[in-house]
């Protein structure tokens, strides 16, 4: 039997974040046989773990932890300590996307991806093999965030514990923070602020530097005189007449360039 032919698979391919865990608990007894994979980078946060645990449990069945080859720290060696932007997402590809083209191989799958009625505008990156489909259950039945969090409420799951400072899942260092979750980072995890701080560079001789965040170190980031910054423009972002009409999310309190969300799918639903 060739690969076409074997019975087409269908996955729910989970990031730790609301939507694509509801996703799984919204198809779990709608598709038969349906599959659970997360691509682990091996820098996720803790809660992002433990959330998928819980996951597992409800689901009955096991998420498949699918990991990259080498770690992002090989990688990150082998690329000379450049470090991964929006601009160049190789931690993306290889630590999330191809380890789940590899794990599919030729076989027909049905990737159901998480993305709510409410936010079509979102884009990122996603596979684009040919035998991998994409569904997008949510967009077609009119599945919006109010029905995502009540999806997450019935199922006793609720939000992932992160979001309390942090709109988005993925990895602790991920380049796609805002300022204001850098501080809850540094709050919450100062073992792992420091850590993303030891990745940062500056070559002596070209004065170029390899920072996570746009525009400044986190070693400047952290100090007194930006944070109190960060915190006072997270505030008036906050108090926003359209926050206050529900119309603006955590996600673009922050500043317009910020707020353009092309973070990958893969990692962040
Ligand atoms: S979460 Fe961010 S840093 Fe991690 S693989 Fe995705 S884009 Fe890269």
């Amino acid at each position: 039997m060739s690969n076409n032919e074997q019975p087409a698979r269908h996955i729910v391919s989970l990031s730790g974040g609301k939507d694509s865990t509801a996703l799984a608990i919204y198809l779990r007894d709608r598709i038969p046989n349906l599959e659970y994979v997360f691509c682990d980078t091996g820098e996720e946060l803790r809660e992002t773990y433990s959330y998928l645990d819980r996951l597992e449990v409800f689901l009955g069945k096991e998420i498949k932890r699918l990991k990259a080859r080498q770690s992002f720290d090989d990688m990150l060696k082998a690329r000379g300590g450049f470090l991964p932007s929006g601009q160049v997402r190789w931690c993306t590809e290889y630590l999330k996307i191809k380890p789940f083209e590899e794990y599919i191989g030729d076989s027909i799958c049905h990737n159901y991806i998480g993305i709510r009625a409410d936010e079509t505008y979102r884009k990122g990156y996603i596979s684009t093999k040919p035998n991998i489909i994409a569904h997008y259950p949510f967009i077609e039945e009119g599945i919006r965030k109010e029905d995502v969090i009540r999806i997450l409420e019935e199922s006793g799951l609720g939000l992932p514990e992160y979001y309390q400072w942090r709109s988005r899942s993925g990895c602790y260092f991920c380049f796609f923070q805002q300022k204001i979750e850098w501080l809850g980072l540094l709050e919450h995890h100062p073992d792992l602020y420091e850590k993303a701080e030891s990745y940062e560079k500056e070559n002596p001789e070209t004065g170029e530097r390899y920072t996570w965040s746009q525009k400044e170190s986190l070693k400047e980031l952290r100090s007194p005189e930006r944070r109190k910054a960060i915190l006072e423009e997270y505030e008036r972002r906050k108090d926003h007449p359209l926050k206050s009409r529900g119309n603006l999310t955590l996600a673009n309190i922050f500043t317009p360039e910020e707020s353009e969300d092309e973070s990958c799918l893969i990692c962040h639903l």
